[in-house]
C-alpha cells in the first residue's frame, strides 16, 4: 500500500516536473511528397543513405501496410488532416485530380482538421511546407486551425513559366537539374507571399530551420507541427551540400537531404528533453511518380505508383517514433494517414468530431504494443471514384489506372482479386477461384458507397460505372 502511494506520488511529481504533460503529448507529422515505398533503407532501398531514418525506424515502429488517403496530392492531404476519406469533403473529383493555381476552391471551412481538434487542448500549431488544400486566404492553414504557415501553397511544378524547358522532356537525363526560376511558385508566410519564385534549391533546408525554430519556441507547451516537404515531387531541387552526393543520383540527393532534416527535428526534440513526450510520424502523401523515370522514386516490390490505386500508389513507407509512447518494432497490421486524427485526439484527450462520419481508427493499441491495429479494411478512392476495396489480405479492383501514365483508365472486363500477403506485387489475379471473396468484397464496397453517397450530388451508379460487372 505504502509502496503504491509512493509510486503514485513519484508519478505525479514526474508528470508535473517533466516538460510537457503525458496527457498532452506533442505531435510532429513529417509528410513527404511522392516518396515511394522502396526509397528508404528501412524499407529495403540499397543505394540511398538515410542514417537518421534508419535510427528512427530502429527506435520506433515501422508500419509495412500503411496507406495514404489517396494516390495524389490534394485528396491525400485532405484525408490526413480530417480523418475522413476525401470523397466526404469534396477534395477528390473526376474532373481535376488536384487543386491548381487557378482553382477557386479548397478544403471547406466546415471540415475539422487535426490542428483544430488539438486546439481544444490549447496546442500551439504550425504548418510548414506544401499545403495544397486551397491557396486563397480563406483556405490557407491559418484558416484551418494552424497558428502559422510557412511554405508553398501548391505543387512545386505548378506555374511553370512560359518558354521554360518542359521538365518531363528532360528526364531522359538522370542528372538534369532545372532552374528554380522557371517555376513561378510563391513562398508564403501566413497569408502573404514573401518570395516568388520561391528559391527551391534551399527549400528543404529552410523548412527544417522553421520547424526547429517552432519546436524551440513552443517547448514549454503542447504543440503540433505539420512538416509537409514539397519534395521529392518533381522538379527535384537540393541544397549544394547534398548535390552530387548520392549513388542514386539527384533523386537520392533529395532524399538524403530530407533524411538530414528528419535528423535535425529528432535531435532538437532530444536536446530539449521533449523526446519522451512527443510522437513523430514520418510518411508520404502517395507513391512514386514513375513517369519521371529516374527523377521519380521506387515503389519497391509494389505494383505501379502515384495516381494509381495499386499498392505502389498508396502504400507508403511509414515510421512512428516516440520513446515515451511507441513500442519499438514492426507492425504488419493496416494503418492509414486517415487514422492520425483519431489517434492524436485519443492521446491528447481531445474529442474527434462526432457530428459527421469519420473514417479513422485510433491506432494507440498498436503504438503502445498492447494490441493489433484496429484497421481491417481500406477503400481505395481516386478522382472521385472508388477503385478498389481491401479486407484482411484480400483486395478487389473495380477500376484501374495505367501503371505509369496514370491519366489513362484501363478497361477491365471483370473485377480483379489479389491476395496481398501471398502476392505483394498484385501479380496473380485469382477472382475465378475465389468467387465468395469477390462477393463479400463487392458487398463491402457497396456498403461503403452507400455510406459515402451523401457526399456527392451524383447518383451512386454514376460514381462507380463498371459496377455492372459485379457478380
Ligand atoms: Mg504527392
Amino acid at each position: 500500500m505504502k509502496l503504491k502511494l509512493l509510486s503514485l506520488i513519484a508519478l505525479i511529481g514526474a508528470t508535473l516536473l517533466s516538460p510537457g504533460r503525458a496527457d498532452q503529448p506533442n505531435f510532429v507529422v513529417i509528410f513527404c511528397d511522392d516518396l515511394g515505398y522502396g526509397d528508404l533503407r528501412a524499407f529495403g532501398n540499397p543505394t540511398i543513405k538515410t542514417p537518421h531514418l534508419d535510427r528512427m525506424a530502429e527506435e520506433g515502429q515501422k508500419w509495412t501496410q500503411f496507406y495514404s488517403a489517396d494516390p495524389i496530392c490534394t485528396p491525400s492531404r485532405a484525408g490526413l488532416l480530417t480523418g475522413r476519406y476525401p470523397i466526404r469533403n469534396g477534395m477528390t473529383s473526376p474532373k481535376r485530380g488536384v487543386l491548381f493555381p487557378d482553382s477557386s476552391l479548397g478544403l471547406p471551412a466546415v471540415e475539422v482538421t487535426i490542428a483544430e481538434v488539438l486546439k481544444q487542448r490549447d496546442y500551439a500549431t504550425a504548418a510548414v511546407g506544401k499545403w495544397h488544400l486551397g491557396h486563397l486566404p480563406q483556405y490557407l492553414p491559418t484558416a484551418q486551425g494552424f497558428d502559422s504557415y510557412y511554405g508553398i501553397p501548391y505543387s512545386n511544378d505548378m506555374a511553370r513559366i512560359k518558354g521554360a524547358p518542359n521538365y518531363r522532356q528532360q528526364t531522359d537525363d538522370p542528372d538534369y537539374y532545372a532552374d528554380t526560376n522557371d517555376f513561378d511558385v510563391p513562398l508564403m508566410e501566413n497569408d502573404r507571399v514573401i518570395e516568388q519564385p520561391a528559391n527551391q534549391n534551399t527549400i528543404t533546408r529552410r523548412y527544417t530551420e522553421r520547424a526547429v525554430e517552432f519546436i524551440e519556441a513552443h517547448q514549454k507547451q503542447p504543440f503540433f507541427l505539420y512538416l509537409a516537404h514539397s519534395l521529392p515531387h518533381i522538379p527535384l531541387f537540393v541544397s549544394t551540400d547534398f548535390r552530387g552526393q548520392s549513388r542514386r543520383g539527384l533523386y537520392g540527393d533529395v532524399i538524403e537531404e530530407i533524411d538530414w532534416s528528419v535528423g535535425q527535428v529528432l535531435e532538437t526534440l532530444r536536446r530539449l528533453d521533449l523526446a519522451k513526450n512527443t510522437v513523430v510520424v514520418f510518411t508520404s502523401d502517395n507513391g512514386p511518380w514513375l513517369s519521371f523515370k529516374t527523377h521519380g522514386g521506387s515503389a519497391g516490390p509494389l505494383r505501379a505508383g502515384k495516381g494509381t490505386t495499386f499498392e505502389g500508389g498508396q502504400r507508403v513507407p511509414t515510421v512512428f517514433w516516440g520513446p515515451g509512447f511507441v513500442k519499438p518494432g514492426v507492425v504488419d497490421g493496416m494503418g492509414s494517414t486517415i487514422d492520425l486524427l483519431e489517434t492524436f485526439a485519443h492521446l491528447a484527450h481531445a474529442d474527434a468530431p462526432t457530428d459527421r462520419k469519420m473514417d479513422g481508427y485510433d491506432l494507440t493499441p498498436a503504438l503502445i504494443g498492447k494490441g493489433p491495429s484496429p484497421r481491417e479494411e481500406f477503400f481505395y478512392w481516386t478522382m472521385g471514384k472508388l477503385h478498389a476495396a481491401r479486407s484482411g489480405p484480400w483486395k478487389l479492383h473495380f477500376l484501374q489506372r495505367e501503371a505509369v501514365q496514370y491519366s489513362r483508365l484501363v478497361p477491365m472486363d471483370h473485377p480483379e482479386l489479389y491476395h496481398l500477403e501471398k502476392d505483394i506485387s498484385e501479380a496473380y489475379e485469382v477472382s475465378t477461384t475465389h468467387p465468395q471473396i469477390v462477393k463479400d468484397l463487392t458487398a463491402k464496397a457497396e456498403a461503403h458507397l452507400e455510406d459515402t453517397a451523401d457526399s456527392l450530388p451524383e447518383q451512386l451508379s454514376a460514381r462507380i460505372p463498371n459496377f455492372k460487372y459485379r457478380r
